[in-house]
């Protein structure tokens, strides 16, 4: 791969840098401590046609190479992480819908979600299944029209907003292993039995909606089975998890590029002992650790989107992009606090709302932990 972005890619970074400059840093913090949903910024990313971004050109989406992808996620990030959420599973539905979807199922919402006038999400966990998806129990019972719902979802992204909602559900509960019995249904707004129960209370992530869902004999129609085909969804989601890692990991990038930015700029007005506290070398060893770190996640996020882009399964680098790139979040948040002092435990500064959004990087999408176990499987294959 190039080091270097081509020139659409550059201006498309600096198209969104301006529009995070200008639209989402002065106000996050605001937003942020408010919980309250960025409908206006939501409403200027889809006028930037980004709601389109993992929509293919013929469905009316950009059909953006994975770098650029990578590129809207962390500039997004870099001024509020919480707004990435809202594209996020988004775009992990229109992916979903994209490569699985029956051509009925990809005209009906494709076009939709790539304006923005739809948007997704993703179902998948379950109060007692995370990590463990074969472990989830909502079932999806067969009638002569359709399918009857039953189950919880939890943690759910953008819930109230999502529609359709992808859902991963057992079709055939009477399986081993459990994947063959497990499909995605496409669930819509407004299906009687659908209830948004409650709202989850976060560390971070303030501002995009997390709730869970209970789904109370919710009736399907047999169209909005993905793919119009049982007993693949496990397949389906783990494919697309790919994007959603890239995705998170280009977040992390994003956050952990703001910590150093502010951990840079507070280094040199920051004055002890007579002098900036940039001049001493146990500060100067933070930053040149976080900007080695921050760069290092970087191109290893495009690489490994650029893996992904050729076509083929990349669950080992996406992989180890996203578990390096979410620790190196996770260790940029702290550093930037270490390094303002008392300021960095005020709300008052910026530093303490990258150090509770950075933690969410290394559960989303696969845990750390979970995700070395699909680098050693892979590396063991
Ligand atoms: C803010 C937020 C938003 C979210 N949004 C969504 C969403 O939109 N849609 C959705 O479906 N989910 C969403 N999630 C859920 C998220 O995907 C899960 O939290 C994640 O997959 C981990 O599952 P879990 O929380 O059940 O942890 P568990 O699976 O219970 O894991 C607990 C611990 O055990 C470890 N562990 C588990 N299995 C193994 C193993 N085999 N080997 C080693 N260690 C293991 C994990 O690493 C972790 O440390 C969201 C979560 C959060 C916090």
């Amino acid at each position: 791969m190039e080091f270097e972005l081509d020139q659409d890619q550059k201006l498309f970074r600096q198209t969104l840098r301006s529009f995070v400059s200008e639209q989402i840093s002065p106000v996050a913090r605001e937003l942020e401590r408010g919980g309250q949903y960025p409908q206006e910024i939501v409403d200027g990313l889809k006028t930037l046609g980004l709601f389109g971004i993992s929509v293919p050109e013929q469905y009316g989406g950009l059909g953006l190479d994975l770098i650029s992808f990578a590129i809207a996620f962390e500039e997004i990030s870099r001024g509020w992480m919480g707004v990435a959420g809202v594209l996020g599973s988004h775009t992990l539905a229109c992916r979903l819908i994209a490569t699985y979807g029956t051509e009925a199922q990809r005209q009906r919402y494709l076009p939709e979600l790539a304006t923005g006038q739809r948007q997704g999400g993703i179902g998948l966990t379950e109060p007692d299944a995370g990590s463990d998806l074969q472990g989830i129990k909502t079932t999806a019972h067969r009638e002569a029209d359709g399918y009857v719902v039953r189950g919880t979802k939890t943690w759910i992204t953008n819930a109230r907003h999502a529609n359709p909602l992808p859902v991963l559900v057992k079709t055939d509960a009477s399986t081993t292993p459990a994947h063959r019995g497990m499909s995605v249904l496409l669930l819509e707004q407004g299906m009687p039995g659908l209830v948004i129960s409650k709202d989850l209370g976060k560390l971070g992530y303030r501002g995009p909606e997390t709730c869970e869902v209970n789904l109370n004999d919710v009736r399907v129609p047999r169209e909005n089975l993905l793919g119009g085909i049982e007993g693949h969804g496990m397949q389906q989601i783990l494919a697309a998890l790919e994007l959603g890692r890239i995705n998170v990991a280009a977040r992390a990038v994003g956050v952990a590029q703001a910590a150093l930015d502010q951990a840079l700029r507070y280094a040199q007005q920051r004055r002890a002992f007579g002098q900036p506290i940039s001049n001493f070398q146990a500060i100067q060893i933070k930053l040149a650790d976080m900007a080695t770190e921050v760069q290092a996640a970087r191109l290893l996020t495009w690489w490994a989107a650029t893996r992904l882009q050729v076509g083929t399964r990349a669950d080992v680098e996406t992989g180890m992009a996203k578990l390096f790139a979410s620790e190196v979040a996770m260790k940029a948040a702290t550093e930037n606090m270490r390094v303002h002092g008392a300021y960095g435990y005020s709300t008052e500064f910026e530093a303490e709302r990258l150090y509770r959004d950075a933690p969410l990087m290394v559960i989303g999408e696969g845990t750390s932990d979970v995700l070395r176990t699909v680098i050693a499987r892979g590396l063991l294959r």
